[in-house]
């Protein structure tokens, strides 16, 4: 299925197996130096710097840490590809030579130990792999390539924060934008895609489950905030269980519990993590309505009064659900076939988990987006486990994808794709 050595793709391929060494020690010095959401300091001056040294001209700080860097060649569409840069809080266990031995200071201002878990390395090295390969084919496309690196993407924060710090007002409005993520359940560099729905919406809410504490020997003058808040995580299963239809996706999440400090102490209150994923709105609404009914119906049958009700707060990190543009997303696949063959390329069922580079296709008017999977195989591990250790050729054939998908977008006019 391989076409002549010739064309675009065949000689991207080319460039990328011959920068492969280079990239793969590039891909050692992101994964040695991971940094957490929103603190991606080092890693993105030294991407601003690959991408400089690429011929790109490059914009650092957008939205805290966020890159973008142009590449004009000529009359046609903006394309834009995002790498996302943060890194995890978690103690690598991998063993390898490069290991992170990184420990730093979280939000909370806790130390902790910090490893690309997520693959998030692969992504910026696949993303300056592809840089360089359509700087050097800039006579097979037409138009501007903006390359980004998003911070905070695992705080699902960092796509909105550059698009209210100006990224399409002051650098470039793109016509189109994609990204990937690595998916270790496909095989290595074989590629996952979908139009329409891809991941779900997410929110995460805090809720103060308020009693009235007093001594364990007389639980009669107390309010019990703590057997409360065990009747309030119950019920709230019944939510989803009962209320939405099994056609519809919906999961609700108690993560965390905490509350008292002393085996004799009834504690004034306890405190709950709550986490929802939808792929509807309608079913997001739903349910924070009925987490609220649930929580004040089951306080005031324990005797609460209308003023010591549970408080909720509906935290600043929800991300909406992801929709691939079906247009651009069936011609970038057409693409992907064409190159690499039905062997390599399936259309993928959508997550349950979260993404924000649906953030970029949001605007006004609103931008085409593509985001696909890119194998990176089993045998590694799983995300944002301790061991995950991905096999490092999937970087080569995920600047390839990048580069089939910006050929295909930016392919000059009688040449169309
Ligand atoms: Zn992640
Ligand atoms: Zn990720």
């Amino acid at each position: 299925m391989m076409k002549p050595r010739s064309d675009p793709a065949s000689r991207a391929y080319e460039i990328l197996d011959r920068e492969f060494p280079a990239l793969e020690q590039l891909y050692r010095e992101f994964h040695a130096h991971p940094e957490l959401s929103g603190q991606e300091h080092w890693t993105s001056a030294h991407l601003a710097g690959k991408l400089r040294d690429a011929g790109y001209e490059v914009t650092p700080g957008i939205g805290g840490t966020g890159v973008a860097a142009l590449l004009r060649n000529g009359e046609g569409p903006v394309l834009m590809i995002r790498a996302d840069m943060d890194a995890l809080p978690v103690k690598e266990e991998t063993g390898l030579p490069w290991q992170s031995r990184v420990r730093m200071m979280d939000a909370r201002g806790k130390e902790v130990d910090v490893m690309h878990a997520c693959g998030h390395d692969l992504h910026m090295t696949a993303l300056v792999g592809a840089a360089r390969a359509l700087a050097a084919l800039t006579s097979s496309w037409k138009g501007t390539l903006l390359m980004i690196g998003q911070p905070s993407e695992e705080s699902v924060s960092g796509a909105a924060r550059m698009m209210a710090d100006g990224l399409y007002t002051r650098i470039a409005w793109p016509d189109a934008a994609i990204a990937l993520h690595v998916a270790p359940e496909l095989p290595v560099g074989h590629i996952g895609y979908r139009e329409g729905m891809i991941s779900a919406g997410g929110e995460s809410l805090d809720m103060v489950v308020r009693g009235i504490g007093g001594h364990a020997a007389h639980p009669e003058t107390t309010r019990d905030p703590v057997v409360l808040a065990a009747q309030i995580i119950l019920a709230l299963q019944t939510i989803v269980s009962r209320e939405v239809a099994a056609t519809s996706m919906a999961i609700l999440t108690v993560a965390a519990v905490h509350g008292g400090s002393k085996h004799n102490a009834i504690p004034d209150e306890v405190s709950l993590q709550v986490n929802i994923r939808y792929f509807e709105k309608e079913i997001r609404d739903h349910l924070l309505t009925a987490i609220r009914r649930v929580a004040d119906g089951t306080a005031r049958a324990a005797g609460m009064p209308p003023d010591r009700l549970p408080q909720i707060t509906i935290l600043p990190e929800s991300v909406p659900p992801m929709k691939n543009d079906p247009v651009l997303t069936g011609r970038v696949a057409a693409a992907f076939l064409q190159v690499f063959g039905p062997d390599r390329v399936r259309k993928i069922e959508p997550v349950t988990g979260s993404e924000d580079f649906g953030i970029f296709g949001m605007a006004d008017p609103p931008v085409p987006i593509c985001y696909f999977r890119i194998g990176c195989g089993e045998s590694g591990g799983y995300l944002h486990s301790s061991s995950f250790a991905p096999d490092p050729s999937v970087i080569r054939g995920a600047a390839h994808a990048l580069v089939v998908a910006a050929l295909d977008v930016l392919s000059p006019p009688g040449q169309a794709g």
